[in-house]
């Protein structure tokens, strides 16, 4: 099932975003800190905001938190209250806890204590930005498996009017063209005769090694 119901405890850099975000998206988002200032200063945007300490866990449950689809742990540096919470939140019940790590240690900490997925925001944006500069073409990427990527390319004016059968990527990289991003709109699963533009975007689907190949091509 979708989550709706969100909390975010610890309204740092990462939290705040994280929240801010999803009430963009349209979501209901308790943030907890334990610092009044990083409450008040999102008051008015979180759909409620409340200054606690969550390693307390006669607080988590007057909020009710046990009832709420997703909970995120945005605690970094202290890492003993980052795996308390978590603890807590485990034993509660809560059907779906995240949490953020500093390190692999945190990281597999966490991981021990049930927490259902971990995230390295650190590490993964550094692992994210190196790519994209050194692939000037690559705008995003999800790696699918340790062998497997979907990525989006911006196309280069040099190939701008060419169809798909002209690139013949699938052939000449290995790589397949699912979508291609036009301005009018997506085209999904194009076929051999739709042609790129050079403002459209490319989403590419197939082995690191062939992405990687087709991306170079792009700007050689
Ligand atoms: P960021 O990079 O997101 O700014 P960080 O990784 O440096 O954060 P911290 O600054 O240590 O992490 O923690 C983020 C927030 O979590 C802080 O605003 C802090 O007040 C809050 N926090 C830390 N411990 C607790 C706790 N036990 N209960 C509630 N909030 C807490």
């Amino acid at each position: 099932m979708k989550p709706n119901q969100f909390a975010v405890i610890g309204l740092g850099r990462f939290g705040s975003s994280l929240a801010n975000e999803l009430i963009a998206l349209g979501y209901e988002v308790l943030g907890i800190d334990r610092d009044q200032e990083a409450v008040d200063e999102l008051q008015d945007t979180l759909t409620h905001a409340v200054a606690a300490d969550a390693t307390d866990e006669t607080v988590l449950r007057s909020l009710g938190i046990r009832n709420l689809d997703c909970v995120v742990v945005a605690i970094g540096d202290d890492i003993q209250a980052s795996i308390m919470t978590a603890i807590l939140l485990k034993d509660m019940g809560v059907k779906m806890v995240v949490a953020k790590a500093l390190s692999a240690m945190h990281g597999k900490v966490l991981n021990k204590i049930g927490v259902d997925r971990v995230i390295y925001p650190e590490r993964d944006m550094g692992v994210r930005v190196a790519h994209q500069l050194v692939s000037p073409n690559l705008l995003d990427y999800i790696e699918l498996s340790q062998q497997y990527t979907i990525a989006e390319l911006s196309v280069p004016k040099k190939l701008s009017g060419q169809s798909l059968r002209q690139l013949n990527t699938r052939a000449k990289y290995g790589c397949s063209i699912v979508a291609i991003n036009k301005r009018a709109g997506m085209i999904i699963a194009p076929t051999a005769d739709d042609s790129v533009e050079e403002s459209d975007i490319m989403v590419v689907i197939g082995t690191n090694q062939q992405v990687d190949d087709f991306e170079t091509a792009l700007h050689r």
